[in-house]
């Protein structure tokens, strides 16, 4: 059934807060393309707009079967799962979710620094199973005045130096290019930066231009008393050369929110004591999701309300 109100397609599982907001105005076909091929072929070519998510897929092939697509909202600041260029060749703009969620991944960031560093997770089980009556908890290392590492220092990027500087860290950080508005000291290599530093956090985008960029020769250069804090995208780290270091003893630890293939968790790292595992909640707080559902949402109104859009990822 079709009614005069524009047809969308989610493409990933949306929260309860956009699902109800979207369906207020829209029709909303929930993953039809996946779960039904056949009907999918039937409403594509009145679908007029995609609502993804920072994981979700949106290849060229897709953006290819839905002729009347005019816009991609996505909810997350990663798309990397999205053809951008596919959808920009067509005259279809991509949407994100940038700004809100800074706070979120970055206080994460300084979690995962401080549960590595302190064992917490590991502390906490220590005391549940009993440890604790049978000896002290073997000593930890201090984060605070240490150096850290940022690869990546955008808008995440940067909340998190802001946070490490409380911590009185020594902040270090390596992009592409230096940051005219960044005092800290620039690195042209994650292989360089990471020689120079305690703690080595990884917030770039994912996709192919960072594919794998954090390896077994960035390991090396952080050595045995090197911590990795992943909150960026799995693919970012080479994960085999990354279980690889953890197990040789080439690094300390890591705390890693993202994860390569998502949301299956390499059991080698799910044994190891020096490990800290979130699964990819870096801004997974109702606070910050509600902020992205209303982005998500407020994009797709000016769009449809012919008026400029808010977060518009660049052309
Ligand atoms: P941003 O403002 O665009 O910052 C990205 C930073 O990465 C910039 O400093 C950029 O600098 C650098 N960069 C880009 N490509 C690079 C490359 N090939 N090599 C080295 N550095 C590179 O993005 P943001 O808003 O901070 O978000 C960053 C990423 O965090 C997102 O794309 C997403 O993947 C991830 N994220 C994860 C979660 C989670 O739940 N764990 C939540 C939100 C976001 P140059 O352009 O100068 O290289």
């Amino acid at each position: 059934m079709s009614d005069s109100r524009p047809e969308l397609l989610a493409v990933a599982p949306l929260m309860p807060f956009l699902m109800d907001q979207l369906t207020a105005r829209y029709t909303v076909h929930d993953r039809i393309h996946a779960s039904d091929p056949a009907g999918f072929a039937q409403v594509a070519p009145r679908i007029r707009g995609v609502v993804a998510n920072g994981e979700a897929k949106v290849p060229r092939e897709l953006i290819a079967q839905m002729p009347k697509l005019e816009i991609i909202s996505v909810f997350g600041v990663g798309y990397d799962g999205v053809d951008v260029a596919a959808a920009h060749e067509r005259g279809v703009p991509v949407t994100n979710t940038p700004e809100v969620l800074n706070d979120d991944v970055a206080d994460l960031a300084l979690g995962l620094l401080l549960a590595v560093a302190r064992r917490i997770p590991q502390a906490d089980r220590f005391v549940r199973e009993g440890g604790w009556p049978k000896g002290p908890m073997p000593l930890a290392r201090k984060l605070s005045g240490s150096k850290l590492g940022v690869v990546g220092m955008g808008r995440i990027g940067q909340a998190i130096a802001e946070r490490a500087l409380a911590f009185r860290m020594d902040v270090a950080y390596t992009a592409r290019s230096p940051r005219a508005n960044v005092a800290h000291t620039y690195y042209a290599t994650a292989e360089s930066l990471a020689a120079a530093v305690d703690f080595l956090v990884v917030i770039t985008p994912g996709g192919a231009a960072t594919r794998g960029m954090i390896d077994a020769k960035v390991f090396k250069a952080l050595g045995p008393d090197g911590y990795l804090v992943n909150v960026a995208r799995g693919s970012v780290v080479d994960e085999a050369a990354l279980i690889e270091a953890l197990q040789s003893g080439t690094i300390a630890g890591a705390g890693l929110d993202v994860f390569a293939n998502e949301p299956n968790v390499p059991d080698a790292l799910r044994a190891m004591p020096n490990v800290v595992l979130t699964p990819h909640i870096g801004s997974g707080t109702r606070q910050t999701r509600e902020a992205m559902g209303q982005l998500t949402f407020d994009n797709l109104a000016a769009h449809f309300a012919g008026k400029p859009l808010l977060t518009p990822v660049d052309r």
